[in-house]
Formats: structure tokens, sequence, C-alpha cells
């Protein structure tokens, strides 16, 4: 029975997160992805309630002030994100197991309210040179956004030493997959 079960993934930006994350829940239908709340503008191709829920961050502070947020971070300045209460009851309504993609602190936060219901995993780069390789290999970024990105990068993986219920090191990508699996059907198990 997987009642009440959460996977928190966190990662400095760019060490393939997304990319382990999307392959996990491609392989397990009772895995959800929780949609969570952010006040930045929608990007590309991104629709309100499949990749975020959107506000303004004028809305966004009424629900911080009404109760409404498990956690909820400014994660860059003047963009706030934060899971609701009610992602959470709707995806555990279904009896399903939540994916959380959330930065690092939040990861922290997350494993601490959830404790043994929660397996939290956090990504990272083999080395600062390869994660500035990817970041500008995305193609995403400005080249000061990706020396910020890696400078907090530096910051994140001391922050989350020793926070976490495993580190996967994403060097070569198809055995970052195999290892996540072997976690996740792992932790599903229990
Ligand atoms: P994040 O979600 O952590 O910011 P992404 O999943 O977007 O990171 O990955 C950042 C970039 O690195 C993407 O272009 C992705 O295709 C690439 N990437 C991810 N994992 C690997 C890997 N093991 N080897 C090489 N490139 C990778
Ligand atoms: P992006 O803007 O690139 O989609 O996300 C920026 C960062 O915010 C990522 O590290 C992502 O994991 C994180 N994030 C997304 N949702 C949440 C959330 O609900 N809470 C927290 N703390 N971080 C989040």
């Amino acid at each position: 029975m997987n009642s009440r079960k959460v996977i928190i993934f966190s990662a400095p930006s760019g060490a393939g997160k997304s990319t382990i994350v999307n392959h996990i829940l491609g392989l397990h239908p009772e895995l959800e992805f929780s949609i969570s709340a952010t006040s930045r503008a929608p990007r590309g191709t991104e629709q309100d309630g499949r990749e975020y829920y959107f506000f303004s961050a004028e809305e966004f502070r009424k629900m911080i002030a009404e109760d409404r947020f498990i956690e909820h971070e400014e994660v860059y300045p003047g963009s706030f994100y934060g899971t609701l209460k009610s992602e959470v009851e709707r995806i555990w309504a279904k009896g399903h197991v939540i994916v959380f993609d959330i930065d690092v602190k939040g990861g922290v936060n997350m494993k601490r309210i959830f404790g043994d219901s929660a397996f939290s995993i956090f990504i990272q780069a083999p080395s600062v040179e390869v994660l500035r390789q990817r970041l500008e290999g995305r193609g995403t970024d400005t080249p000061e956004a990706i020396e910020r990105r890696v400078a907090k990068a530096a910051e994140e993986t001391e922050f989350a030493n020793g926070k976490f219920d495993y580190v996967l090191v994403n060097d070569d990508i198809e055995k970052a997959f195999k290892e996540a699996e072997k976690i996740v059907d792992d932790f599903l198990a229990r």
C-alpha cells in the first residue's frame, strides 16, 4: 500500500533533476508530480495547472497569510514558490505517491515535515565544471545567470550535506536513471 508516501527531489539548477524526475514519473503510474504554486511568469509552453499554478505576487502573499501552504520559499528575489496543502490532499486522495521537485531548502523542510513517510534525494552534478557545461548546453540562461546559478549550486551543495536520505551523483545519465529506479523501487516496497 502506497498511502501517504512522498518522494522529494532537490538539486542545484542544472544537475539534471528534471531529466531524472521525468524518467521516474514515466515508469510508475502510482507516482504523481506535485504541482507547485509560483509567482513567476509562465515560460515557453508552460500551462497553468500543468507545470505550476501561476499567481501574482500579491495573490501569493495573500495565500501565505491564509496559511494555505505546507512550505514556501522566495527561491529567487521576487519569485515565490510553494506547495499548497490542497495539492497534497488532492494526490493522496487518489492513493498516489507524491513526487516533489523543489529547491534544496524546501526539500530539507519537506523531509522534516513528512519524516519516515518521505524519501529525500539530492541530485548533484559530478563537478562544478560539468554543471557549468550543462547549463551552457541547455541554452536557457544568460552567461550572468549561469554564473549566479553556479555560485548558488556551491552554497546549496554545502547546505545539503548530511540532510538528505540519498545523494545521487548524476554523471552518466543511464547509470543515474538505474540508480534512481532502484532507490525509488526500494522505497515504494517499504
Ligand atoms: P535541472 O532540472 O536540475 O535544472 P536538467 O534536467 O534541465 O537540470 O538538466 C540540465 C541539462 O543537462 C539539460 O540540458 C540535460 O539534458 C543535461 N543533462 C542532464 N543529465 C545529464 C547527464 N548525466 N549527462 C549530460 N547531460 C545531462
Ligand atoms: P523554475 O523556475 O526553474 O521552474 O524553478 C526554480 C526552482 O524552484 C527549482 O529549484 C524548483 O525545484 C523550485 N521549486 C519549485 N516548486 C517549489 C516549491 O513548491 N517549493 C520550493 N521551496 N521550491 C520549489
